[in-house]
């Protein structure tokens, strides 16, 4: 029996999301935070396992919507916001757009679809090429733009007038993914929900501390929501993760104070970076930093071989590796292993 053939053509040529498991002391490659709150589980304890989830998840959509000060209408669950990315090119389809490099989800879950993936180069600071972005919107008449801010794996926010010149220039949804935003010095795009009617806007708990319970959200319009919530699956979010979630947003104040020392650390990390010879960091806005360096999957490899794990971002951008802020011990051992791998 020959599988390959029994599959879609598009899924033939697709390669998995490679997220493998690697043994190591140092983990800094998967962007997580250093910080857990096993505290916060006590809750899930009361979880009644035999039946199922709320299936709209409302408890949770009340206490995000009391921490971003916009009505629940205006708020879907994901499990993780992949799953909404994956919701989002399901209901409005392709051609997407998004600029190069990126999360490589946008592209993948396209591949997976079937819908056109069109990636437009960022300019030499890792901004968006507004020319090149009209003239796509103008050719392809897409009908989903994604930007990531801050962008990962580059780490700066876009400049929010080309933001704005892309939203104004299209038809198309523009869903600004800001998986990173409380990293960044920027407020970010909730405020503006009501005043611009394609815009959506993503949030995760999975830079912040819980990675683990896969909970995401997709914020727009109601008509959107509706719209999106069509193709949702009717129990999405598990009860555990949506328990924890509440208890997330009852401690958001304590958990943003992790984000701040995440935050100083990395600021610390990028000034020794910039002092290491033939180590060039990157200005980022998120609790990572892409840098370049000589050679730098032989790097990545003696960093390996050290218990150090970063991510390799060669080849997508050329001799770029991207390091994961950890605790202050954690980034200690990476200098430490670094500067002894590039002597
Ligand atoms: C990590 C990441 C996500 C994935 O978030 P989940 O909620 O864990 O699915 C989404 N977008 C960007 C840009 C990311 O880096």
């Amino acid at each position: 029996m020959n599988i390959e053939n029994l599959m879609r053509k598009n899924i033939r040529s697709l390669r998995p999301y490679e997220a493998k498991e690697i043994k190591c002391r140092v983990k800094l490659d998967a962007n997580e935070s250093p910080y857990s709150f096993p505290e916060l589980l006590e809750k899930a304890l009361s979880v009644k396992t035999n039946r199922y989830p709320d299936p709209e998840g409302l408890a949770l959509k009340k206490a995000a919507s009391r921490q971003w000060k916009i009505p629940p209408e205006n708020l879907l669950l994901g499990n993780g916001s992949d799953e909404l990315i994956y919701y989002l090119i399901l209901t409005f389809g392709g051609p997407v757009i998004f600029p190069e490099p990126t999360f490589s989800m946008y592209g993948i879950i396209s591949k997976a679809i079937g819908v056109k993936a069109v990636g437009i180069k960022l300019d030499k600071n890792f901004d968006l090429d507004t020319e090149k972005f009209l003239s796509a919107i103008k050719k392809h008449k897409p009908k989903l733009i994604f930007l990531s801010n801050p962008n990962n794996p580059t780490g700066n926010c876009f400049s929010t007038d080309r933001i704005f010149e892309i939203i104004r220039a299209t038809k198309a949804l523009v869903v600004v993914d800001e998986a990173y935003q409380p990293f960044s010095s920027k407020n970010g795009f909730i405020p503006l929900l009501h005043e611009m009617e394609n815009l959506v806007i993503m949030r995760t708990l999975s830079k912040i501390g819980f990675a683990a319970l896969r909970v995401g959200f997709l914020i727009s319009s109601a008509d959107i929501i509706k719209a999106v919530n069509r193709v949702r699956l009717p129990f999405n979010l598990n009860s555990l993760s949506q328990t924890v979630a509440i208890e997330v947003f009852k401690n958001y104040r304590r958990i943003m104070k992790t984000v701040k020392e995440i935050c100083k650390e990395r600021d610390r990390l990028y000034k020794a970076l910039e002092q290491l010879p033939g180590v060039m960091p990157h200005p980022t806005e998120a609790n990572f930093i892409l840098f370049r360096v000589g050679n730098a999957s032989r790097v990545h490899r003696a960093l390996l071989k050290k218990g150090v794990l970063i991510r390799n971002m060669t080849p997508l951008i050329k001799d770029a590796l991207r390091v994961t802020i950890g605790n202050p011990e954690e980034n200690n051992l990476f200098l430490k292993a670094l500067e002894a791998v590039i002597k």
